[in-house]
């Protein structure tokens, strides 16, 4: 069983069925990045695991933009490079390939029409190994973020997850 704690951050289908799990350090690193980026978009990989089940992603790793990363205020285009090997090393460790991260500057963590497509590209893709790849968008600006979560099964429409309240 997974502990929550404070700020870690839990979106869930509207149906309940599906829930994407991203802990607070892995948060404030991604917050980090996004400074660093201002005003810039920057934005990398997500890894981590599923339930047994397969009704919950936990992210537990972050990949940072790798090299040959381009960017504008709003634009991002993912390098490559590093990628598959980092990747790798994660595999060993079972601890997969769950989907994208990146950054709106200033802007809503909506997802763009660019993103959709992308990330379908990236579900259709049988390199990655990922079916259903998860979109992690962060939006607006240190102070106020905003968040914004995506799962993208093959052949269908994307489903947007809604942030769950933690109630203690
Ligand atoms: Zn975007």
């Amino acid at each position: 069983m997974k502990r929550y704690m404070m700020n870690d951050l839990i979106f869930a289908e509207q149906s309940q069925r599906f829930k994407v799990y991203i802990p607070g350090y892995l948060l404030i690193e991604i917050q980090k990045q996004c400074i660093l980026a201002y005003p810039n978009e920057t934005g990398g990989i997500l890894a981590g695991k599923y339930s047994r089940e397969l009704d919950c992603a936990y992210i537990s790793e972050l990949l940072k933009a790798p090299p040959g990363s381009k960017s504008g205020r709003t634009w991002f285009l993912r390098g490559i490079k590093g990628i598959k090997k980092k990747l790798d090393r994660l595999w060993n460790k079972k601890t997969y390939y769950l989907g994208e991260w990146h950054y709106h500057p200033d802007n809503s963590s909506t997802l763009s029409n660019q993103d959709i497509k992308q990330m379908f590209s990236i579900s259709n893709n049988p390199n990655y190994k990922c079916p259903e790849p998860i979109l992690f968008i962060v939006g607006g600006k240190q102070n106020s973020w905003e968040y914004s979560v995506y799962v993208f099964p093959q052949c269908e429409k994307y489903i947007h997850l809604n942030l769950v309240e933690l109630h203690s």
